[in-house]
């Protein structure tokens, strides 16, 4: 098999390093990758920060690994092989009825990423994260034995595996649950709002009415007009609601558009002046309102951007996505984005949702507030994460691996506490010679001493 030397990232094109980087065809090359180093596994390197990138072995691709195994109409359960992506479920299965239960906001996702990073949609609050619908997996562990892992089967690697950021071993199979739908479509309600009172109470008002919910938030605005947000409902349509031309439309072959970012935007060009400008646009012209979307508008607004992450400099992107226990939410999220706000924000994108009960050791939700922000990396950005993560721990809080790129051993281990050494004796047991490691995992010591 070959192994190619190139410069790889997360999304957020920081940091770089060098790697080897190989493409397995099946089992057998997956275990030459063993013989020949230490290994992570990488889907569609979607992650941040470099969770899916080891320049001290092998970096094993899945991608070629991507076939449909089996597909039961009756129940929606799905068998398919860890590179099998969002996008090749959603083209095979919603004209047939069926869509993802738990959804991220990108369709360029592998199921073995989904499953290594327990990744959570708009949904989380009512219906959990991806593993909650993972019936099973198939993994190859570093001894070379490949195990099948459920609630019931090896129930530790199960645990350890989802939201264990591919260190347990290499995925090659997932056995997942669909949810039944009735048309690509979906009700989506968009409301305005002034501040985060509003929107607190907002999340409360609708929450018994909306399956999806998520805030934008301007968090560039000062003054009377801080904390303003638009709050985003939605849920999945039923067919006899459509208009008829909806009707027609949803039986029509779907057919994506997309536009380019064609290179890197200095960041310089993109300042906090155009970025003002842009969220006062964005907030001025949004009107609350209930319209109908497509799923792929819905869910996937950034995936119509193609290389959105170079919108922010050649320097690259930190995603910063926090959750806080429910009780300290709007003290925290407040505490949060003051304190971004004061530093000049610098970010269009930042999210607010809520998130629910999670079962899970590394699995990042849980019931609380949620909130993320895309940072262009400049002087002083790392600075005012590190502040950022004072507030987290304070109340009780933690980030998201997949999508961090900047933690350190101390703060995540306290922001995990009780959770890494559970997960770290699971480590031991199947991986006791750290086979499968990653440069995210070295940085916050995810590996066994
Ligand atoms: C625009 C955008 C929106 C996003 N929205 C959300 C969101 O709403 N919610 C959310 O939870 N996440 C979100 N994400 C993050 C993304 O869903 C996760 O990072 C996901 O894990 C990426 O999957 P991937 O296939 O690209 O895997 P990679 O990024 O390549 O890898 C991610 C992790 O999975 C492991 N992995 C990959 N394949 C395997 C395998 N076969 N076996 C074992 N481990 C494996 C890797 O080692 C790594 O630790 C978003 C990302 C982007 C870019």
């Amino acid at each position: 098999m070959k192994f190619e030397e190139i410069e790889l990232s997360g999304f957020g094109k920081y940091p770089k390093a060098l790697c080897k980087v190989a493409r397995p065809n099946g089992i057998h090359e997956v275990l030459e990758c063993l013989k020949s180093g230490s290994v992570i596994s990488r889907g569609l390197g979607r992650s941040y920060g470099d969770a899916s990138v080891n320049d001290s072995g092998i970096v094993a691709e899945s991608l070629i690994m991507n076939k449909f195994i089996s597909f039961d109409d009756s129940s929606g359960i799905l068998r398919c092989e860890a590179g099998v992506t969002y996008k090749d479920i959603l083209d095979t299965f919603v004209s047939r009825g069926w869509f993802p239960a738990v959804t991220p906001g990108t369709k360029y996702v592998t199921m073995g990423g989904a499953l290594a990073s327990d990744v959570h949609g708009k949904n989380h609050h009512k219906e959990g994260s991806f593993s909650s619908y993972v019936i099973s997996f198939k993994i190859l562990i570093a001894s070379g034995e490949i195990l099948e892992c459920s609630r019931e089967q090896n129930a530790d690697l199960f645990w350890a595996t989802v939201g264990g950021m591919g260190l347990t071993g290499f995925i090659l199979e997932t056995e997942i649950r669909l949810k039944k739908i009735s048309s690509p479509y979906l009700v989506n309600k968009a409301v305005k709002l002034k501040n985060l009172d509003e929107l607190f109470s907002n999340f409360e008002e609708h929450d018994a009415d909306y399956l999806y919910s998520v805030a934008w938030m301007d968090i560039v605005a000062s003054g009377s007009k801080y904390g303003r947000n638009i709050l985003l409902l939605g849920n999945h349509c039923e067919s006899t609601e459509l208009t008829e031309k909806l009707r027609r439309k949803a039986a029509e072959k779907y057919v994506e558009k997309k536009i380019s970012v064609p290179f890197e935007i200095p960041f310089t060009t993109l300042n906090k002046l155009s970025i003002t400008l842009f969220n006062n646009a964005y907030y001025m012209k949004a009107r609350s309102k209930t319209d109908f979307q497509h799923y792929d508008k819905y869910f996937y607004p950034l995936d119509f951007i193609l290389n959105w992450n170079h919108i922010y400099s050649k320097s690259g992107l930190i995603q910063y996505q926090l959750n806080i226990p429910e009780e300290a939410g709007k003290d925290a999220v407040d505490k949060v984005l003051k304190k971004v706000v004061a530093s000049g924000g610098g970010s269009f994108l930042a999210v607010l949702k809520k998130m629910g009960d999670q079962d899970g050791i590394l699995s990042f939700p849980f019931k609380g507030y949620t909130l993320s922000m895309d940072f262009p990396v400049k002087k002083g950005i790392i600075e005012m994460c590190r502040e950022l993560d004072a507030i987290v721990l304070d109340h009780g809080g933690r980030t998201y691996l997949t999508k961090d790129s900047i933690l350190d051993e101390k703060t995540f281990k306290q922001m995990y506490n009780g959770l890494w050494e559970k997960w770290m004796d699971i480590k031991i047991k199947y991986d006791p010679e750290n086979k499968f490691t990653s440069n995210l995992a070295r940085r916050i010591g995810l590996c066994p001493s």
